[in-house]
């Protein structure tokens, strides 16, 4: 395809994430990836820092999960889940109840974070609904969280960033907590807990707390204590409330816990999870509960649970997720990320410093440079690429997540064209 032609459909046909049908923001084709790196069409590489939002824990072309793959699509790429099962579903099931928050018990397969996450609201509801309290039908959720874009998870995302506004009357009314102000690996005390404690003891009509444990990701990259969290999981027992971690964003180990609960020793009722299952292969999400829930909502009315994609469990997805997490249980990862969270302190550390920087942190392989102002993106995106990086950032925030894979050098190159391109933007 010439680049004229390329560029001509893309821009008048298709949408791209968050944009403008007219919009002025460049889009660079890419042809392929190997390792941490994209090569665009122009020939150009870019080492990633993005690990393709989140998921691509494991880098590009993996030799493991494409032999997975390939093994898979032989036998059977895909067949519905309604009335058939398959091994892929089942090993992955027992894979993941080896490795989750302890008392999760039953899976729900699902093709994308956002229906992970209304399939957890959803089963928060009904199960009220079996325990003879249907008028618990709604959330408390954290100001600058994110929880995907369907409508459910809309209704729970920060209502600011997520524009909710613009929706107003549509989208369900969910009870909004500040975000928790204590920082990750600071103690809290009891005001820090005021707000969720008067939203749980205030309301009869909450279903459940829905969170992303410890690191608040696409709502604004925000780290906080681990001891609210685990202060979060007594009053949800306290109040006889749900709790539903979304660690769509923290599973499979980014922040230096393989689910970032375990930073709190809790466990969740509800678990969603995405992004890295796959290692970023192919879409697939599921979402996790105890026998306790799952029991409730088999008591009740219709007695099943009422949801059922077209896609669940695709066996080469499954397959792929497996060969992931078999990839890296397999590898000493906690190393991984630990020397991942060193080369991002080393290198984004001297942030602090520079004018027009409000805050750095980094939490495993989570690296965050906060600004003071919205950065131009149109301005930033070509002065990475220019240094041959690939760094998206968003709002105020330029931040890493490179992949798991990624070496010394050039984790540095990434932290140091952070440095630079910040630099020059606030000048
Ligand atoms: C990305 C994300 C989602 C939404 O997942 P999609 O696959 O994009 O639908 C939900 N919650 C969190 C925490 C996420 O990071």
């Amino acid at each position: 395809m010439n680049p004229e032609q390329r560029t001509r459909i893309d821009r008048e046909h298709i949408w791209h994430p968050y944009s403008a049908m007219r919009s002025p923001l460049p889009v660079f084709p890419v042809s392929s990836a190997s390792g941490v790196r994209l090569r665009l069409n122009d020939g150009r590489e870019l080492i990633d820092g993005m690990a393709s939002w989140w998921c691509v824990i494991h880098g590009y072309g993996h030799p493991r999960l494409k032999a997975a793959m390939a093994a898979q699509i032989d036998t059977l790429p895909h067949v519905m889940f309604g009335g058939l099962t398959h091994d892929p579903a089942v090993r992955l099931t027992e894979q993941l109840l080896d490795i989750v928050p302890r008392g999760l018990d039953k899976v729900f397969f699902c093709d994308s974070g956002s229906v992970s996450v209304e399939v957890a609201m959803k089963l928060a509801i009904q199960y009220w609904h079996a325990q003879g309290q249907p008028q618990r039908t709604r959330f408390v959720a954290l100001r600058g969280g994110y929880h995907g874009d369907t409508f459910g998870a809309m209704s729970v995302c920060d209502p600011v960033t997520g524009m909710h506004g613009l929706f107003d009357g549509i989208l369900p009314r969910q009870t909004f907590i500040e975000r928790p102000r204590p920082r990750f690996g600071d103690a809290c005390t009891g005001a820090d807990m005021q707000a969720l404690q008067t939203a749980l003891e205030k309301n009869h009509d909450i279903a459940a707390l829905i969170l992303e444990p410890v690191v608040q990701g696409a709502g604004g990259m925000w780290f906080y204590a681990a001891d609210w969290l685990r202060r979060a999981r007594r009053l949800c027992d306290e109040a006889g409330v749900l709790l539903i971690a979304d660690e769509i964003a923290t599973g499979f180990g980014r922040t230096g816990e393989l689910f970032a609960c375990a930073h709190a020793g809790i466990s969740p009722d509800i678990l969603c999870i995405g992004k890295a299952l796959t290692g970023g292969y192919l879409s697939l999400a599921a979402t996790l509960t105890t026998a306790a829930v799952s029991d409730a909502i088999d008591a009740g009315e219709p007695g099943v649970f009422m949801h059922g994609p077209t896609f669940m469990a695709n066996p080469l997805a499954c397959a792929t997720a497996s060969a992931s997490i078999e990839l890296l249980l397999g590898h000493d990862w906690r190393n991984d990320i630990a020397r991942i969270q060193a080369g991002l302190e080393r290198g984004l550390i001297p942030c602090r410093e520079m004018a027009g920087v409000r805050d750095v942190r980094v939490l495993g392989a989570i690296g965050v440079v906060e600004m003071l102002e919205p950065v131009d993106m149109r301005a930033i995106t070509h002065a990475f690429v220019e240094r041959g990086v690939w760094v998206r950032p968003f709002g105020r925030l330029v931040y890493l997540m490179p992949p798991y894979v990624i070496g010394d050098d050039d984790l540095d190159t990434l932290t140091r064209a952070i440095v630079e391109v910040t630099k020059n933007v606030t000048n």
